[in-house]
């Protein structure tokens, strides 16, 4: 039996010389994984809709380990994201992190929700450091690692001023900073803003501008604590890594020749 689902595919690998396995993250039934015969031949008609990050309605008959895709119908093909190097990073990370951190066929429907918000507004063309950042936060809980975020983990104060320890899990406040000499120090914007990140309904996220220093703030704090309590070692998030360093030293050397060539 075909049962419709909306879907959104976060994984697709060649099987044989033909065929694709398809993991889809839908919004009825979590993780599923199905065959998408033919669908390696640009003829097919299971071709387009079966591309990474495709936002659709599928037809999938389901069983316990792989079902068997039927047909697909493309609501969203993310076709931005796809053909930009950095967007296609991005949504790559976001869509392992989710395939890494998920059972099968464990319906999530704010999961759902969340990838979907992320990845079109990755594809629109937003800030993808920030979208990153939230997504990774908002992940915590789903890992069920929930950071201290409210008050002092030691002391349980809630104002002061905070750094954050991995340790403590949370944020520290200045009356308790000896207990981890290894905290990070925080400014007050990184602080409001991790908080924001994890409690924010990401479907209202307006205009938002953070400086550099704001931002590897977060990246310290984020990537330091997935290191200490996901598990996780994601090769889309070492190519991210690589490839934001490429983005830094190719827009460094834009403003050198741009300035050299307003000097000559
Ligand atoms: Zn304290």
């Amino acid at each position: 039996m075909f049962e419709k689902c909306e879907a959104i595919v976060i994984r697709a690998t060649d099987y044989g010389e033909t065929n694709k396995i398809v993991t889809f993250f839908t919004r009825e039934w979590g993780k599923v994984a199905a065959m998408a015969r033919g669908a390696k031949k640009p003829s097919s008609r299971l071709s387009a809709v079966t591309q990474l990050f495709t936002y659709g309605y599928y037809l999938i008959q389901r069983s316990r380990g792989v079902g068997v895709l039927q047909q697909g119908d493309i609501i969203d093909s993310m076709r931005a994201t796809r053909e930009d190097i950095f967007t296609a990073a991005y949504a790559s990370y976001i869509v392992e992190l989710t395939d890494k951190i998920t059972e099968e066929h464990q319906r999530n429907p704010y999961l759902f929700e969340l990838l979907l918000q992320t990845l079109q507004y990755m594809n629109e063309g937003r800030d993808l450091e920030i979208l990153a950042s939230i997504y990774e936060t908002k992940m915590l809980s789903v890992m069920g690692i929930p950071p201290k975020l409210d008050y002092c983990a030691i002391c349980g104060r809630t104002e002061g001023k905070f750094s954050f320890s991995i340790k403590e899990a949370g944020f520290l406040c200045h009356r308790c900073e000896q207990y981890d000499p290894h905290r990070i120090p925080l400014s007050a914007a990184a602080v409001r803003l991790l908080r924001l990140f994890y409690y924010m309904d990401l479907s209202r996220l307006g205009a938002i501008s953070v400086k550099e220093e704001t931002k590897k703030e977060l990246r310290s704090v984020l990537s330091s604590y997935y290191d200490e309590y996901s598990g996780l070692s994601l090769k889309t998030k070492r190519f991210l890594m690589q490839i934001d360093e490429l983005k830094k030293v190719s827009s460094s050397r834009k403003h050198q020749a741009e300035s050299e060539s307003g000097n000559g």
